[in-house]
């Protein structure tokens, strides 16, 4: 899938839009999720153009690799989150319901996550 420079990811990182930010650095930014799904609900993202993790791990650096690992744990250790446990989870595609085009790692914590994937509605 070619990148869309008008995702709603794309708008935050260039600040046409507002975002909480949680962390950044030069390569990564993080912000809560604008409807959470648990108390704590963070979107972690690069700054480069990547639609998903195939796409990501294909052309990105491996500073930027890095400084995206990283930085999904630095968001743990800052909101609170590493001895009461959490969830990283990515959507890609169709089958995983991605709604936004841009590379995004979702943190989930702050309360008992239930089961790690929900049965399909029939
Ligand atoms: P996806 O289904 O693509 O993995 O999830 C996209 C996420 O982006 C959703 O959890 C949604 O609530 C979040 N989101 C969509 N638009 C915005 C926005 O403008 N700001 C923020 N902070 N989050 C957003």
């Amino acid at each position: 899938m070619a990148y869309d420079d008008n995702n709603i990811f794309a708008k935050i990182l260039r600040g046409e839009i507002p975002c909480k930010k949680v962390y950044e650095d030069e390569h990564t930014l993080a912000f809560h999720d604008i409807n959470p799904q648990a108390p704590v609900h963070v979107l972690v993202i690069p700054k480069g153009a990547y639609v998903s993790m195939d796409d990501f791990s294909a052309k990105a650096s491996a500073t930027e690799q890095a400084a995206f690992v990283r930085a999904i744990g630095q968001v743990a250790l800052q909101l609170g989150i590493v001895d009461s446990g959490y969830r990283v989870l990515a959507n890609h595609g169709r089958d995983g319901h991605q709604e936004v085009p841009h590379l995004h790692m979702h943190v989930f914590g702050g309360r008992d996550l239930g089961p790690m994937i929900g049965r399909p509605r029939s």
